[in-house]
């Protein structure tokens, strides 16, 4: 039966020499060099006890040693599980008491504080750090990776095991696990391949984090299959970026990625000129920053949509227009629908309801809690996203918003989005929230939450009067904030939840 992903990474290698990466400390890792490393990796965990269908923890900072720890344990047949390094260590005792890993692989700096954890969750500690770094200590695994055989009998896995686990943003509320099978992160990726065109001359700039399924699974899986090669930065970081960027052809990135490189005068048509690819997504981009970036480049940012749940489901087109404020079309395998949420009838063009995806992209359910799972999936299939948009006549997906954050307000039912757009478009505007709280009339109050250009003339007063102009009554905020900015987590997502907490006795 084979391996069922990494057969596939393997059948579609370019020659041994071949580049994979380019590291920002200045080493390059060639496509033989993966399967090394990777090997390496297989064996350690196998020494390690680590048997097929176990869980390997890991949090540690993006390093390639990272990424081959991840192919490592997809070839020892185990399932990856990546944490996100802004978690504390109070955090990890949860993430550790659900996932229940074999082994939990962590900074070499931050063992000390996590062996209580890992001691007490009955969990091996190990560690990963850079391998020939003078800087950092190399780690318990990396130690036993480098003595370790570079050649590896992979472990038989179907389509359908698990390769990862991967814990939701954390967003909407509690982090979910996402169990993801081999053939749910193949077929993404070769999805994404043939979409975005990737070939073997590829360089793609990656500068995203790879605890989460854009920087791990779109980006790294997506070069991969391409038998393409990355230039893995630590982090996002404007210098690194345009330091970089003459040597890449391609980039993905979260909106504020966007965001600040237009603040940058290094953005130029000359700077951009031989780049053949800028993807945007896991949050909103805005029409403007689509826009402003149009203009300063020549080149349309090529949005696309995606969940931890269901990697990705639509994507604007290669060729044809890539249309700002949309996420496109649902990818070639991939379907999507747009219901009423409560009769769950299907809606025509334009019409915004609830939207469903079913494919071969979409996870196995939420690990242990097979109950929220059955909760989300229709009987025939289809996975109810959360969010909320509309299918336009030429069939470009629209998001709205996170049906958690629809407000009803005197019985109305008000989309932020909407709200948040006639906002925007005021001149002074950089961008908003408009959130829901609780009101003792209205149930909730429409609440706008305003961040302005720094020496614009613009006010709260201001804005709420220019709406009075441009929406219905019940639609337009019971009060304005003007704030210096959103906060947002580390994918570039506004918070709601926190300006929630912040706000909710303004009514009271
Ligand atoms: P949680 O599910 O824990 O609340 P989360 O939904 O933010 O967190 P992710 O799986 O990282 O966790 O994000 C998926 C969500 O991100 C989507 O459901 C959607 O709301 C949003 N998203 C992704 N891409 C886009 C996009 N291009 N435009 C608008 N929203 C997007
Ligand atoms: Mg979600």
């Amino acid at each position: 039966m084979g391996n069922h992903l990494f057969d596939l990474i393997r059948s579609r290698m370019p020659g041994p020499d071949a580049p994979f990466a380019l590291i920002d400390d200045g080493r390059r890792y060639s496509y033989q060099d993966v399967l090394d490393a990777s090997a390496r990796f297989a064996n350690a965990l196998a020494s390690l006890g680590v048997k097929p269908g176990d869980r390997v923890a890991v949090q540690v900072e993006k390093s390639i040693e990272a990424l081959m720890l991840y192919l490592g344990t997809v070839r020892a047949g185990a399932i990856f599980l990546p944490l996100n390094t802004a978690y504390t260590p109070a955090e990890i005792k949860y993430f550790l008491g659900d996932a229940e890993p074999a082994v939990f692989v962590c900074d070499p700096a931050k063992a000390e504080a996590l062996k209580p954890y890992a001691e007490k969750a009955g969990v091996k500690l190990e560690t990963l750090g850079v391998w020939r770094s003078a800087d950092v200590s190399p780690g318990t695994l990396s130690d036993k990776a480098l003595a370790a055989a570079t050649s590896f009998t992979d472990v038989e896995r179907g389509p359908d095991d698990l390769a990862a686990i991967l814990y939701t943003s954390g967003t909407t509320g509690r982090s979910k696990g996402a169990m993801l099978s081999h053939d749910n992160l193949a077929s993404n990726a070769l999805s994404l391949v043939d979409y975005w065109r990737f070939a073997k001359d590829d360089v793609l700039l990656h500068a995203l984090p790879i605890f989460h399924t854009h920087g791990l699974f779109v980006a790294t899986n997506t070069i991969l299959l391409a038998g393409a090669s990355m230039i893995l930065l630590a982090k996002f970081d404007p210098e690194q970026v345009f330091r970089y960027l003459p040597q890449a052809t391609s980039m993905m990135g979260v909106p504020t990625f966007y965001v600040r490189l237009l603040q940058d005068d290094r953005l130029t048509p000359a700077s951009t000129a031989h780049m053949r690819l800028f993807v945007s997504g896991s949050a909103p981009l805005l029409a403007d920053t689509h826009r402003e970036w149009r203009e300063r480049t020549g080149h349309a940012i090529l949005e696309r949509y995606g969940m931890t749940e269901t990697n990705m489901n639509t994507s604007n087109p290669y060729d044809g227009d890539r249309v700002a404020g949309t996420v496109g079309f649902p990818l070639p395998g991939v379907s999507a629908r747009v219901v009423d949420p409560e009769s769950g009838k299907g809606l025509g063009a334009d019409e915004i309801g609830m939207i469903e995806v079913k494919g071969p992209n979409v996870f196995k359910g939420y690990w242990r809690n097979p109950e929220k799972a059955a909760a989300e999936f229709k009987p025939d299939g289809f996975f109810i996203t959360g969010d909320l948009g509309k299918i336009d006549p030429a069939g470009y997906v629209h998001i709205v918003g996170r049906g958690k954050d629809l407000i009803i307000t005197g019985g109305y039912n008000v989309y932020p989005k909407e709200v948040e757009t006639e906002i925007e478009e005021m001149p002074g505007v950089i961008e908003s929230a408009v959130i829901g709280v609780a009101h003792p009339d209205f149930g909730e109050g429409v609440t706008a939450v305003v961040v302005v250009k720094p020496g614009a003339t613009i006010t709260a007063k201001s804005i709420a009067t220019a709406l009075e102009q441009r929406l219905a009554k019940f639609k337009q905020p019971k009060q304005v904030f003007v704030v210096a900015d959103l906060p947002r987590n580390t994918m570039g997502k506004v918070q709601k939840n926190l300006l929630h907490e912040q706000y909710k006795d303004i009514y009271a």
